[in-house]
């Protein structure tokens, strides 16, 4: 992509109404806008960090056998009050609406009623489980004081899965299966995550945990070893029964970015989700779900990854790993030389983003730090005397001057990886 075409309105100010620094970067880097409180326009620039994550988490759940659905965002209340949930859920966060003909519905907080009406009207047997159902999809809550931008909005992206399973055995199974895909997908992410035992709260059932990205804005206060895999919100950490050494214990703040349920037969029960067993009895269906923050995650990344200049992206979230900065634009060499450069990398699968604006050189590394993408590639008259340019590392502040053609080693490229 060329930023002199590109839809990128980065802005120098930090704006005041924001209040941590994914917001204020996120707005500054030309990433999102605000429509209304709690609502956000996503631009290029944030779409694509967008589809990074969600590309991530949809690998996963494929490889860990849930298949893709999409429900809809608009749910009839019948559904709600068969589960006792239209009235009972927490005050308020149910966006609820009449439509022409006076029916009630709501914008969907949640899914489970929804999945469970499926899986009720087309499964019937025991041999037609495991099954494992996700969608990617937006959720609206009228959260009571949306805040800190993506962090806790009132419009949302999740992924939510959904499990169903014969027994609790298998329902455990199936969960485990979940556990592990998200370890894979927020180590893919390149994050700094713990996975904390957790409480199952509004949603009910009994075995819960949480996983939740380390940064000092997080809302959770967490304790946990630092040589091993003790965590728990500080709430939860009984030090009577914890039998880690004091001294291993640290205590971070951390941001929910997932968070997987075993459900049992909460839902099923009341919606009467019935299979028929080996043995020829009804019985009910047990249920987990597993959600994850896809937009949530993109702001505890910035969250977690940034400095006084801007953003420092993961690699596998960054929107482009490249950035080609044309020093002097209008000079012929720099143009050829950049114009061979933008070429040549996406040819070899790298995602480039090129200045190549008429701006001062100052202007155009300001704009490429606060964008954060992993390396930039600077091209100027003096260096290309020499047969140069330089690469310099977003996140360690390294410069390498390499000679044309090459990529610095630790530049890997997705397509590379991919094959
Ligand atoms: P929280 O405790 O942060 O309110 P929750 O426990 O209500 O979240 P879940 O119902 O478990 O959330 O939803 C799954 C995931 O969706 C959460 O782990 C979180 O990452 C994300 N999420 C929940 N609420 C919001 C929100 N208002 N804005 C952005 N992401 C959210
Ligand atoms: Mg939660």
């Amino acid at each position: 992509m060329r930023l002199s075409t590109y839809f990128l309105p980065t802005l120098k100010e930090t704006p005041s109404d924001a209040k941590v620094p994914s917001h204020q970067l996120m707005l500054r880097a030309g990433m999102i806008r605000q429509l209304t409180s709690g609502v956000y326009n996503w631009l290029p620039l944030g779409l694509r960090v967008l589809k990074k994550i969600e590309n991530i988490v949809r690998e996963e759940m494929d490889a860990a056998g849930a298949q893709e659905v999409f429900l809809p965002m608009v749910q009839p209340a019948e559904l709600w009050q068969e589960t006792g949930r239209w009235d009972k859920m927490e005050e308020g966060l149910m966006l609820k609406l009449k439509d022409r003909h006076d029916h009630n519905a709501c914008l969907g907080p949640t899914h489970e009623e929804v999945i469970t009406d499926i899986f009720r009207k087309n499964i019937k047997s025991y041999r037609q489980l495991p099954l494992n159902l996700y969608q990617i999809q937006t959720k609206f809550r009228d959260e009571f004081r949306p805040r800190f931008g993506l962090m806790r909005g009132r419009e949302f992206m999740m992924k939510d899965a959904y499990s169903f399973d014969i027994d609790k055995e298998k329902s455990m199974d199936a969960y485990e299966i979940m556990r592990q895909a998200y370890h894979k997908i927020f180590t893919r992410m390149g994050l700094d995550y713990r996975q904390v035992a957790a409480d199952s709260g509004d949603i009910g059932g009994d075995k819960s945990h949480e996983f939740q990205v380390l940064a000092e804005t997080g809302e959770d206060d967490l304790i946990f070893d630092k040589d091993g895999d003790y965590a728990v919100n500080v709430e939860k950490h009984d030090p009577e029964k914890c039998d880690v050494p004091e001294d291993r214990l640290e205590q971070k703040k951390g941001i929910e970015v997932g968070h997987i349920f075993y459900l049992g037969t909460t839902y099923s029960s009341p919606m009467k989700a019935l299979v028929q067993s080996d043995k020829g009895e009804e019985v009910t269906v047990h249920m987990g779900c597993y959600g994850i923050g896809v937009s949530r995650i993109a702001a505890a990344a910035i969250e977690q990854c940034h400095d006084e200049n801007g953003i420092i992206w993961p690699t596998p979230l960054a929107p482009y790993q490249i950035g080609l900065i044309n020093l002097r634009t209008g000079n012929d060499a720099c143009d050829s030389a950049c114009e061979k450069l933008y070429a040549d990398l996406q040819a070899q699968g790298f995602e480039v983003l090129y200045d190549d604006r008429e701006e001062p050189a100052g202007a155009k590394f300001a704009n490429m730090d606060l964008i954060g993408l992993p390396w930039q590639c600077i091209v100027g008259p003096k260096g290309l005397d020499a047969g140069k340019i330089e690469w310099k590392n977003r996140a360690t502040g390294e410069r390498l001057e390499l000679p044309l053609g090459q990529t610095p080693e630790a530049l890997s490229c997705p397509k590379q990886k991919a094959a």
